[in-house]
């Protein structure tokens, strides 16, 4: 999950933890309030009734029932059971039929507060002295209103959160797209930057804050980062340019030497070996000033349209002067019909050396069995398949046959020096194409290179 979506969602959390406690702290102290109200109206209403009983006079009884009439209003379903001193047999019906807990009892007889709520009937009793005479009353009445009065506070409560909880998150996640704009900002700039153009700089906000640090922090990054870059650079290129006057007089040396007439024949093995080394050593070179001209930039380079089907049949001739032999086969029966799909546009040198050097790998590591490359055309992109049939890549160093120098473990046998791949892929991404390899051990390789199709 993103960041700012979490951040948004524990805002969320914590406001919704908040809000929840304190409603269920409003509405836990509004029906105590509430319930200990109703308890008092029924408790007094007891008390009237208690002490109506108490008194003998029945004119002052019918007083007492009067004045209940007048002032106090019935409450819903409310009873009242009075018990006189003595009266066991009463005492335990009423025991019997109301479903009250005997702490309730106790409570009466040790006269002490005695309320109780089952089944949203309150129940009350009172122990009532008057006139040397002792009576005990058990009342019970719903409290429909309060009840009303509850479920409102319930439902209004639920909404309000609900509501409250569609504007936290909606602010939260505003408010983290907010704080997050720089830093997405930062992505889209550094995503923009790659070895082509490693001047580039973030732009610093100029309020000082982490942002601002971050921007700053990377942009000293990138600064060592060119400086590393620009050595390495001028450091394989020098030595390349370098390099090479002296081989070409080496290899011219030892051409003058096979020459001579009088040169007797291990002295012309020697030249031999002279002439084929330093050929290598300048194939060597070349590559690697390549390398570096591509990895670093290669918007030097000349662009035109260039036919995949002539660049392969060049990649083909190439590789018949070279080694006669060969048995690169190329098939052309995946080509597309419409031949504006076999166009691209690139640098025919560039691709010449980058296919060069991997149909000649396939060559190379198969002890010259048969190279198929297939040419095809999928979504928009030129496909080049080259399979061998030749030793594979072992499955651990498969991920780094890319990286310069790099020579898998069961090429000892074999020359090289772990710069075709890395050229090629670099000359690929250069003409914004990927490159895959399948492998295996034993059974063959085969190297997948996607080109996107000319767009005029
Ligand atoms: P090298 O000069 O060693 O051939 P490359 O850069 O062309 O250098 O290839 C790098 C490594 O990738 C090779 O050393 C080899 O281990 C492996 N590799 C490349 N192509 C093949 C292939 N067709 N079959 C087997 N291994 C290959």
């Amino acid at each position: 999950m993103k960041i700012q979506n979490r951040i948004a969602l524990i805002f969320t959390i914590l406001t919704a933890t908040i809000i929840l406690s304190f409603s269920i702290f409003i509405f836990t102290f509004s029906r105590k309030n509430i319930e200990n109200g109703f308890f008092h109206r029924l408790e007094v209403r007891s008390d009237v009734i208690a002490h109506a009983s108490l008194d003998g006079n029945k004119s002052k009884e019918a007083i007492y029932y009067d004045f209940k009439e007048k002032h106090l209003e019935d409450l819903p379903n409310e009873e009242h059971f009075v018990i006189g001193a003595g009266d066991v047999n009463k005492a335990n019906e009423i025991r019997n039929k109301l479903p009250l807990p005997s702490s309730f009892y106790d409570n009466i007889i040790r006269k002490e507060p005695a309320r109780y709520i089952a089944n949203d009937t309150s129940y009350v009793g009172l122990n009532i002295a008057d006139n040397g005479k002792n009576v005990i009353i058990v009342s019970r009445a719903v409290d429909l209103y309060g009840q009303e009065e509850l479920d409102n506070l319930k439902n209004l409560l639920i909404i309000g959160f609900l509501i409250a909880m569609f504007f936290v998150f909606t602010l939260g996640k505003l408010f983290s797209y907010q704080i997050f704009t720089p830093i997405r900002q930062i992505i889209r700039n550094v995503k923009g930057i790659s070895a082509h153009n490693l001047h580039q700089r973030l732009v610093v906000d100029s309020a000082q804050d982490e942002i601002g640090d971050l921007s700053n922090t990377f942009n000293d990054m990138l600064n060592r980062l060119e400086i590393t870059f620009d050595m390495q650079h001028n450091f394989v290129s020098n030595a390349s340019h370098e390099f090479r006057t002296p081989l070409t007089v080496i290899s011219g040396e030892a051409e003058l030497g096979l020459s001579g007439p009088e040169v007797s024949d291990p002295i012309k093995e020697s030249f031999q070996v002279i002439l084929r080394e330093s050929e290598k050593l300048e194939h060597l070179t070349a590559s690697m000033l390549s390398l570096a001209q591509t990895g670093f930039d290669g918007t030097k380079e000349q662009w035109e349209k260039i036919r995949i089907d002539e660049l392969i049949l060049s990649v083909k001739s190439a590789i018949d002067n070279m080694h006669p032999e060969n048995e690169v086969r190329i098939d052309f029966s995946g080509l597309p019909a419409d031949e504006g799909k076999l166009e691209l546009n690139g640098n025919e040198t560039l691709l010449k050396a980058a296919f060069t050097n991997i149909v000649l790998n396939g060559y190379k590591y198969s002890d010259n069995k048969l190279v198929d490359v297939r040419i095809g055309f999928e979504m928009n992109h030129i496909v080049v398949e080259v399979t061998d049939r030749g030793i594979g890549i072992p499955d651990k160093e498969i991920g780094q046959i890319f990286v310069p120098f790099f020579r898998a473990s069961n090429t000892l046998r074999y020359q090289g020096y772990g710069i075709g791949l890395p050229l090629a892929n670099n000359i690929i991404k250069m003409h914004h194409g990927s490159i895959s390899v399948r492998s295996k051990v034993g059974e063959g390789t085969r190297f997948i290179i996607f080109l996107p199709v000319y767009i005029g």
